[in-house]
């Protein structure tokens, strides 16, 4: 790392009103340096302390996200947007996840013993060393303990590079991190620029990266994880597809089809985003849906009232009005929103696209806000034909009763998660990944705790 780039600013931006109200200084390649060091260091201690050690910091990390949720939860609604009450369930999901990982890890981590024609064999999991952590903004709690649970319960120590519009949350990671217990070193924050990113991975201190983002920066990171041989998970975007089918209670699809659509104010990687009905009931659901998304206030995201709030930038919100205005073009019918307010924030409003033609290249692509696609199918084949019609393969979801029907959307759906009469969602308990290009490797659960360790065979004679 050459020593010439100069000291960055990471600015807090509310998205209701579009003002600067914080701001920080980035790292100086000298204290990024520093903090490489340290995390080498730092590993050779954490990886040997008993796991009660580990696994009581996690219980502690729990009790200080539940003590300070409402603190935390007003500077994720400030900082990115989302509803106030949104935002208060995501922390306490994350309290439940280090208290999840705290009790089971002793089993996930317990020493296979493996009987052999001769002597005797077993399996140990042990960590890899400092793990890079590039995440993104719009759970920007979530997303990072979802890595860190497992990730430093296991003996690893973590750095994150998060999102440059969130630095208070990733302060604040930090700060909780360090008040549960963790001795410096084992979860560092790093305010530093996303061109930074390449070069971490290649330093030779760093064991592993993961990263939950675009697919842009996805190929970026998998570029150096490649070039350096490092294991890297990939959490990437999606366009995920929400079915229905006749025997569906269609009433309460419905309501749920509006509420995967708009939650996080549209910025969920597994937000459903197409909604693909049989054609004997699209009618009815085209008109409940309608109606559904006519009730959502769009408002203050710290006002109890509100339902979306605003997107997380301006950028966000130009990018996102001009992919609609790009479905118009490509011969979607707009049935709702699609128009930019006027006024203050970054405000967009529920938007309906409907009758995009075969063929359009915006049928592939990810809207990241309150944007739905409706398409009309003629059975469940042709559904999971158009679900399957994305790079894209996060999450998937199917309503309906047919025990034959419902067997084709698990067995066909191109995706890593098959919700049926339900919504897709992330939960410690199950992995969570995607195919295609929505990325490789999963979080969570016995397998995304797997991902950074080391599975070493021991053999005795
Ligand atoms: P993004 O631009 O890729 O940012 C995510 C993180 O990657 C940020 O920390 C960002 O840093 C960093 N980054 C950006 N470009 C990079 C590069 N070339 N090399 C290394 N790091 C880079 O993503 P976004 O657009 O803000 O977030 C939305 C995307 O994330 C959507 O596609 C969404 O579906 C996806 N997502 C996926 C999941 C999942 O679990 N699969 C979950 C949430 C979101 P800066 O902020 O400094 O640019």
């Amino acid at each position: 790392m050459n020593g010439t780039e100069a000291r960055r600013k990471f600015n807090s931006v509310n998205p209701t009103t579009g003002e600067v109200f914080a701001s920080f200084d980035g790292l100086t390649d000298a204290e990024l340096e520093v903090k490489l060091a340290t995390a080498h260091r730092v590993f050779h201690q954490w990886r040997k302390e008993p796991l009660e050690v580990r696994t009581s910091m996690l219980l502690r990390l729990a009790g200080l996200f539940e003590a300070q949720v409402d603190k935390l939860a007003t500077v994720m609604t400030a900082e990115m947007g989302k509803t106030f009450a949104q935002a208060r369930g995501e922390v306490l999901k994350s309290a439940m996840t280090c208290r999840w990982y705290a009790e089971h890890a002793p089993a996930l981590m317990a020493e296979d013993l493996v009987a052999m024609p001769s002597g005797s064999a077993s399996i140990r999991y042990l960590p890899l060393g400092p793990v890079l952590a590039v995440m993104p903004w719009n759970f920007p709690i979530w997303q990072v303990v979802r890595f860190l649970a497992p990730a430093l319960v296991c003996g690893n120590v973590g750095l994150l590079k998060h999102a440059s519009n969130v630095p208070q949350c990733a302060i604040a990671l930090e700060r909780l991190v360090r008040e549960a217990g963790a001795p410096e070193g084992v979860f560092q924050n790093l305010l530093i620029a996303a061109s930074k990113v390449a070069g971490i991975i290649l330093d030779d201190r760093v064991a592993a990266v993961t990263l939950t983002g675009s697919e842009n920066a996805g190929i970026s990171v998998a570029t150096a994880a490649g070039k350096a041989l490092k294991p890297a998970v990939l959490e990437l975007g999606g366009s995920d597809p929400f079915i229905i089918l006749p025997s569906a209670d269609l009433e309460l699809a419905t309501r749920a089809a509006v509420n995967a659509r708009m939650t996080n104010n549209g910025q969920s990687c597994v937000c459903a985003k197409r909604f693909i009905v049989h054609e004997a009931i699209y009618d009815r659901f085209q008109e409940l849906f309608l109606a559904g998304v006519a009730k959502l206030k769009l408002g203050d995201p710290m006002d109890a009232a509100t339902d979306v709030g605003p997107l997380s930038g301006d950028s966000a919100r130009t990018d996102l009005h001009g992919q609609v205005e790009s479905a118009i073009a490509q011969g979607a019918a707009l049935l709702a929103g699609g128009a930019v307010p006027a006024g203050p924030g970054f405000y967009y409003p529920p938007t309906v696209l409907a009758n995009i033609p075969e063929g359009a290249p915006i049928r592939r692509e990810e809207f990241f806000g309150p944007v739905a696609m409706l398409f009309r199918a003629k059975d469940i084949t042709d559904a999971v034909r158009i679900a399957n019609d994305i790079p894209f393969g996060l999450g998937s979801a199917c309503w309906s009763n047919d025990a034959a029907e419902v067997e084709e959307f698990i067995r066909d759906t191109e995706a890593g998660c098959a919700a049926v009469n339900t919504v897709t969602a992330s939960d410690p308990r199950v992995p969570f990944g995607g195919i295609k290009k929505s990325g490789y490797g999963r979080e969570l659960s016995y397998h995304g705790m797997r991902e950074f360790m080391n599975v070493k065979t021991v053999l005795r004679g």
